[in-house]
């Protein structure tokens, strides 16, 4: 039987993850403590944890024969990768917010509005889409306060409780993506390993969300 690489992302999806996994029979071997690549409970699945953003690069290339990413990250990537299954856990939106008081979807006076963003690609196309010319800033955390400090008129990002918006006094405007945990696989080792893959899609299939 071929050995399957399966890339977890370090951040919130971590633990529902290894739930996923171990309740198909792959659980990460417990003293994986620091280690990047760990072995399973399953002789035919290793692990590989890496950071969120790098799970469809490392699927995409092969590095990874499977990855659980989020549909955010996926589609802001543009990895062409297979999605075989939808997870059912790291449910979220991805929305553009303004600040209360600060008009949506137009500035006066013709200005160009900026906006600040982790997803510049989806924020991009979710504008280009809708006719608005803005100008997208990218940044890589603490979205919320952009506007708050003069960065950006609005922001894009993603929303769980919506208490991060309502605490920074921020409104939501528009949904760009629904998002949540998807199972990703490499185009050609789903071919080359199609009796390890076609196993582990039954046994995950069979141990729902
Ligand atoms: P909330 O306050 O529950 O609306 O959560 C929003 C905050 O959590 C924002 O800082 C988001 O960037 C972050 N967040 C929410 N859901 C996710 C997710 N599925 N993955 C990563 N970050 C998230």
């Amino acid at each position: 039987l071929s050995r399957l690489r399966v890339a977890l992302a370090k951040g919130r999806l971590y633990e529902p993850s290894v739930e996923r996994f171990t309740r198909a029979g792959a659980e990460p071997s417990a003293d994986a403590g620091r280690r990047l690549l760990v072995p399973s409970s399953d002789p035919s699945i290793d692990f590989l944890m890496v950071k969120p953003g790098d799970v469809p690069v490392y699927v995409e290339s092969g590095a990874a024969d499977l990855g659980v990413t989020g549909t955010d990250v996926l589609r802001e990537s543009g990895a062409d990768v297979l999605e075989p299954l939808e997870l059912g856990f790291g449910f979220c939106r991805l929305v553009v917010a303004a600040p209360a008081g600060v008009p949506y979807p137009r500035l006066p006076g013709g200005i160009t509005a900026r906006v600040a963003t982790k997803y510049p690609r989806l924020a991009q196309s979710h504008f280009a889409a809708l006719g608005r010319p803005v100008d997208i800033i990218q940044v890589n955390g603490s979205v919320e306060v952009a506007p708050l400090l003069g960065l950006s008129h609005w922001i894009v990002d993603l929303v769980d409780t919506g208490n991060t918006l309502r605490a920074n006094d921020l409104v939501e405007q528009e949904t760009v993506l629904q998002c949540g945990a998807v199972l990703v696989a490499n185009r050609a080792s789903q071919k080359l390993k199609l009796d390890a893959y076609l196993g582990l899609m039954e046994r995950l299939e069979r141990t729902p969300a």
